[in-house]
């Protein structure tokens, strides 16, 4: 008994140390809680301790409000604007053909434009690995040849190059950004996108009733300096390459300007000016060249974070031009992407990080929730219509020795 006693006595001893422990514990806190006086001024001193680096920086919203998963698209999609497993070195890691189809499926995109096909064997290869064995799945555009741009003859080898592409199977032309802010000719001279070697190839995509995908110029941040005005700050110290402010480039409105005197000057010939013309950031301006240009087409690929951070302008932009938007990506195709193009495409919801956050600028997006005809014509009866006007291989004279 006695034994036992003293053992319970040793038991308490834990117990008492504990609520001492608690006590001062809870006096601390007091006089803490005391000390720490609410002030309505700001700290002198707070710029010395903000030293959190910007790309540390990832703070998550406290907002509740509704979120919805849209993993499957309300109707089938086409992707105008990808470069899955291209022939052109943009895309990123080679996913196996199959795969691709199974992310497809899943997501409700029924086709996938895959615009950097390259020319010759290269456009054969890409043919071979995706159109043959899924031919309703994949369609391929070609592209120009920019080291003959010096040859006489420049003009027929890429009128020829484009026939022989369309003759394999391409179904358009793909220009990349490069012309009228890389392309050379052999004294140095950049050629401009309305340089006149070029009308015969504008007229014969016309002709075959192929459209010409172009990206011309980039987003207006890149044309200024790389500081900390700049909202594409980060992106464009990753990606140095990507900013064109200074002399050395002609300015955005140059070639947005070069590039309007080709849709002018070919009004046969259906362009689809890619990344919503370049100037998503400016949808007046992109309205009145719809208005002002009968043939040319948008579609928004990399550009969900542009078009989503102004929702109300965005969503009467795709009213009113509800039958000139195509749906693109320029991303690899993966689910969780597509889901995303999906939730802002179709839902009301607030403010979500877009596909890709925080590459193009710290900024979160809202959904448009676009009626279902609007949606429809987005998602693939714009691009159907397109397509439709490919007058067939028949056109192509013989092929060439
Ligand atoms: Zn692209």
């Amino acid at each position: 008994m006695f034994r036992d006693k003293n053992k319970r006595g040793e038991d308490r001893r834990p117990i008492l140390i504990g609520a001492l422990l608690l006590i001062l514990v809870t006096v601390a806190g007091l006089t803490l809680a005391l000390s720490q006086e609410i002030k309505y001024s700001q700290d002198p001193a707070a710029a010395k301790r903000m030293t959190l680096l910007l790309k540390d920086y990832d703070p998550k919203s406290m907002l509740h409000v509704p979120s919805h998963e849209v993993p499957r698209a309300k109707f089938p999609v086409i992707d105008v604007h990808n470069h899955v497993n291209d022939a052109g070195g943009v895309h990123g890691e080679e996913i196996p053909p199959a795969e691709v189809i199974r992310r497809m499926d899943a997501a409700n995109v029924k086709k996938i434009v895959i615009l950097t096909g390259m020319w010759g064997d290269k456009l054969q290869g890409l043919i071979d690995k995706m159109v043959k064995p899924y031919p309703d799945r994949f369609m391929v555009f070609a592209q120009m040849d920019w080291s003959k741009i010096n040859d006489p003859s420049f003009s027929q080898e890429m009128v020829q190059q484009l026939d022989d592409a369309v003759r394999r199977g391409a179904r358009g032309l793909k220009i990349l950004k490069d012309l009228g802010l890389g392309v050379r000719d052999s004294s140095g001279k950049l050629i401009p996108v309305d340089d006149p070697r070029l009308d015969p190839v504008w007229e014969e995509c016309g002709r075959l009733g192929i459209p010409v995908a172009i990206h011309t110029s980039d987003p207006e941040a890149f044309f200024t300096p790389t500081d900390k005005n700049n909202e594409r700050y980060e992106e464009l110290m990753t990606n140095p390459s990507w900013s064109f402010h200074g002399a050395k480039f002609p300015s955005k409105q140059t070639l947005l300007d070069q590039e309007h005197h080709v849709f002018e000057k070919h009004p046969h010939t259906t362009f689809l000016a890619l990344h919503v013309a370049n100037w998503p950031e400016n949808l007046d301006a992109v309205s009145s060249w719809l208005d002002k240009y009968p043939n040319m087409y948008v579609e928004f690929g990399a550009r969900e974070a542009e078009l989503g951070r102004q929702p109300r302008r965005a969503r009467k932009f795709f009213l009113d031009y509800q039958d000139r938007i195509m749906f693109g990506t320029d991303s690899d195709p993966e689910e969780a992407m597509y889901a995303n193009y999906f939730r802002w495409l179709e839902t009301p919801d607030e403010y979500f990080a877009y596909a890709g956050y925080p590459g193009q600028g710290r900024w979160e997006i809202y959904g448009m929730e676009l009626p279902d005809n609007v949606l429809e014509k987005v998602y693939n009866k714009n691009a159907e219509k397109i397509f439709a006007q490919f007058k067939g291989v028949n056109q192509l004279g013989a092929a060439k020795p």
